[in-house]
C-alpha cells in the first residue's frame, strides 16, 4: 500500500516535471522558437527565472502567481497544465497498468496537451505534434505486429472521412490538421478505437461549442483539435470496456 502510493507519487513528480516543459512547447512552437535553447524568463520584464522558480506547481504556488521581479501576473495556464499532465499520468498507469502502452499514452496524453492548448489559442494544429504521435503509433505497431491491419486501417479510417469532407466542403468543417491528427491516432490506437474516438469527439465538441456559443457568445469558429483529443484519451483509456459494455449490454 505504501508503495504504491510512493509509486504513483513519483509518476506525478514525473507528471508535472514533463508538464513544465509542456508549457514551454505550448509557448514557443507556434512562434516558432526553439524549445531548446533559450531560459525561460518573464513575458513582462524579461527577468530570467532561475531553477528555485522552475519548480513544477509549487514555484508558482510559492510567488502566489506572481513575477519575481515586477510582480506581474503569471497565467494559471502554467500551473493548470503542468498539474493535468500530473494527474494524466496518473490515471494512465491506474488504469493500464505498467506496460509499454501506458508510456505511449502518456506520450500521447501529454502530445495532446500541448495541441489542444495551441489549437484552441490559433486554430492551428503544429505539424510536428502529430509527427510525434505518428512516430508513438510506429512504436505501437512494432510492438505489437501481429495486428499490424488494425493499425494500418485505424491510420486511414477516420482521416479518410475527413479527407472526403475537406474536398467537398473546400476546407470548411474539418481542417488538414484534424485530419493528420486523426491519421496518426489511428496509427497507435487502431480503427476500432479511433471511430470511438471520433464518435465522443465529435459529440463532446457539439454539445460544448452549442454551449460556449449560447452562454459567452463564442464564434462559429471551431477548435476541433480538443474535442478530438478528448475523444482520443477517453478511447485509449476506456474504449475497450466501453466497446465491450456495448456489445454485450445493449445489443444483448
Ligand atoms: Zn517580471
Amino acid at each position: 500500500m505504501t508503495s504504491q502510493i510512493i509509486l504513483y507519487g513519483i509518476i506525478f513528480l514525473y507528471g508535472i516535471i514533463f508538464g513544465s516543459f509542456l508549457n514551454v512547447c505550448i509557448y514557443r512552437i507556434p512562434v516558432k522558437q526553439s524549445i531548446a535553447k533559450e531560459r525561460s524568463h518573464c513575458m513582462q520584464c524579461g527577468y530570467q527565472l532561475k531553477w528555485y522558480d522552475l519548480i513544477p506547481l509549487f514555484s508558482y504556488l510559492c510567488l502566489g502567481g506572481k513575477c519575481r521581479k515586477c510582480k506581474t501576473h503569471i497565467s494559471i495556464q502554467y500551473p493548470l497544465v503542468e498539474l493535468a499532465n500530473g494527474i494524466l499520468y496518473i490515471l494512465v498507469f491506474f488504469v493500464c497498468g505498467f506496460q509499454v502502452k501506458s508510456f505511449l499514452y502518456c506520450f500521447l496524453g501529454s502530445a495532446l496537451l500541448v495541441l489542444s492548448v495551441i489549437d484552441w489559442r490559433t486554430y492551428e494544429i503544429p505539424f510536428g505534434i502529430n509527427v510525434f504521435i505518428f512516430i508513438l503509433g510506429l512504436v505501437q505497431v512494432a510492438a505489437d505486429y501481429e495486428n499490424w491491419l488494425s493499425y494500418v486501417i485505424g491510420f486511414f479510417a477516420v482521416s479518410g472521412f475527413i479527407a472526403i469532407v475537406i474536398l467537398i466542403t473546400q476546407g470548411r468543417g474539418f481542417g488538414g490538421g484534424d485530419m493528420k491528427l486523426m491519421a496518426a491516432a489511428g496509427l497507435l490506437l487502431g480503427w476500432k478505437l479511433i471511430l470511438l474516438s471520433f464518435g465522443i469527439g465529435c459529440i463532446v465538441g457539439s454539445v460544448c461549442h452549442l454551449i460556449r456559443m449560447r452562454v459567452s457568445g463564442a464564434e462559429n469558429v471551431l477548435a476541433l483539435g480538443p474535442y478530438l483529443s478528448i475523444g482520443i484519451m477517453v478511447s485509449a483509456l476506456f474504449g475497450n470496456e466501453m466497446i465491450q459494455w456495448y456489445l454485450t449490454t445493449a445489443l444483448g
